[in-house]
């Protein structure tokens, strides 16, 4: 088929990846429409885009995640295709179909593919028939009480109960041994009913002291599949990602290679289409798959800092069915990229505090991004995700990122309300993390330190 030419894309989120998408259309020549909630008239990501339409009132539920609202703007707009951005409706499957039936381009995977992901029971069965290693555990859902005791025994404690529709690091729960079993699948069950609508849960080995290293892949629908090496997000709170860098600090280019080679070759068999990341649990030099997720990832700017592509460009390119036009030889990693997610949160109860921005002043200077929709006299609305910023910094080398990180949080001003940059600003002193010496509970191990 012939690759198309969109005119006018819709960008179907808000915050800093509203204005991520919007930067990436606007440089490719595409006119853009932003949709938002009452909430949110006098956002950033509204301002920026040449059309914007309300789409309902401030809950999500009632605004971002409306589908039959959305579709009437591109509608009213004569906008082609859609971006999802992350969360919202970047996974739901359901979403994307009626994208498609609407004459609409979904920019993303296909349907088929993010509803085996998004099934995380369905997703590991599949990557180990692929041919990616996978965490030892159930090889499908626990149904009751005994036969989870049964598994748990074969497997060997500790193990980790988790929600099959699972997200965001909710719905999971360790058992230490076997007298703790029964109550965390209840607790992880329960999160998930609530959390989810399903109380699926599955067992899987705890890992004691992992890293958490993903990796980026990108496709076209010519049967192209490539990985853009790996990213470490070990730096972590309740599950839930702070700092993630590019490369990993431990791991050698033959590793990589290694890895990379094997999930290629997985998701060409697949019919992989798009970006996605595959995520693995890393561990005395062996990778576990844990989970894949079919959109772009909050930390791709790492990967875009040491690749030099530009990953939103690569996705609407691949969605007007363009091939990619490099080759996995073409992708070099070149430097060393750090992110930290300014969160607007008390840097050590994390409490969410949203407000208004009296004062915002953003760092810059050679290898400096910084991805926000704040500004100065910007009210922090209660009802989305707490992050708002993200500072991402790039050197010739981890030494060099380092330095330029820890230079860049010295310039970032954010007045009136609490975030994450004093934590960020302790971390980057910290000698093990600048050793790259840490694993994912290493940051509640340093926050029990400090505290
Ligand atoms: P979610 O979809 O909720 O983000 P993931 O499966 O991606 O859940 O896991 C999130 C994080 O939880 C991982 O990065 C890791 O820190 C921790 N985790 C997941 N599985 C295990 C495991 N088997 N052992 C130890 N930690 C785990």
């Amino acid at each position: 088929m012939a690759p198309r030419k969109f005119e006018k894309i819709l960008i179907a989120n808000r915050g800093e990846i509203a204005l991520r998408v919007n930067r990436a259309c606007h440089e490719m020549g595409i006119a853009t429409v932003a949709i938002h909630s009452t909430a949110d008239a006098d956002a950033m990501h509204v301002r920026l885009a040449d059309e914007s339409v309300c789409i309902g009132p401030p809950p999500a539920a009632q605004s971002y995640l409306n589908i039959p609202a959305i579709i009437a703007a591109c509608e009213i707009t004569g906008a082609e295709a859609i971006h999802p951005g992350y969360g919202f409706l970047s996974e739901n499957p359901r979403f994307a179909e009626i994208v498609t039936a609407h004459n609409l381009t979904f920019i993303g995977p296909t349907a088929e593919h993010m509803r085996l992901m998004g099934d995380k029971i369905a997703a590991k069965a599949a990557m180990r028939k692929l041919g990616v290693p996978v965490v030892p555990g159930s090889d499908g859902g626990v149904a009751g009480d005994e036969e989870a005791a049964r598994i748990a025994a074969r497997i060997g404690y500790p193990v980790l109960v988790k929600a099959a529709a699972g997200g965001g690091g909710r719905g999971m729960k360790v058992a230490r041994g076997a007298e703790g079993l029964a109550s965390a699948l209840s607790t992880a069950r329960a999160e998930a009913k609530a959390a989810f609508g399903d109380d699926a849960v599955y067992l899987e080995k705890y890992l004691e002291r992992p890293r958490h290293i993903e990796i980026q892949v990108i496709a076209d629908s010519r049967g192209t599949v490539l990985h853009l090496g790996e990213r470490d997000c070990s730096i972590q709170r309740r599950h839930q990602k702070l700092i993630e860098e590019a490369p990993s600090p431990v791991l050698e280019a033959k590793e990589r290679a290694r890895i990379g080679e094997i999930v290629t070759r997985g998701l060409s068999k697949l019919g992989y289409l798009g970006v996605g990341t595959v995520e693995f649990l890393y561990e005395n030099g062996e990778f576990y798959f844990i989970e894949m997720n079919t959109r772009l990832q909050v930390e791709h700017p790492v990967t875009e800092f040491v690749t030099g592509l530009d990953l939103v460009r690569e996705q609407i390119r691949i969605a007007a069915g363009e091939p990619l036009g490099f080759t996995q030889k073409d992708v070099t990693i070149s430097g060393h990229a750090i992110e930290c997610r300014v969160n607007a949160e008390n840097p050590r109860t994390f409490t969410p505090s949203p407000g208004l921005v009296k004062a915002y002043h953003t760092p810059g200077g050679l290898g400096v991004r910084v991805d926000s929709a704040a500004y100065s006299g910007y009210r922090i609305p209660p009802y989305y995700d707490s992050m708002v910023a993200k500072l991402i910094v790039h050197g010739r080398n981890r030494a060099e990122a380092l330095s330029r990180l820890e230079r860049a949080l010295k310039e970032f001003v954010v007045e009136g309300i609490d975030t994450t940059l004093p934590l960020f600003a302790e971390i980057v002193r910290d000698e093990e993390f600048r050793a790259g010496d840490y694993h994912i509970h290493w940051l509640e191990e340093f926050l029990g330190r400090e505290g």
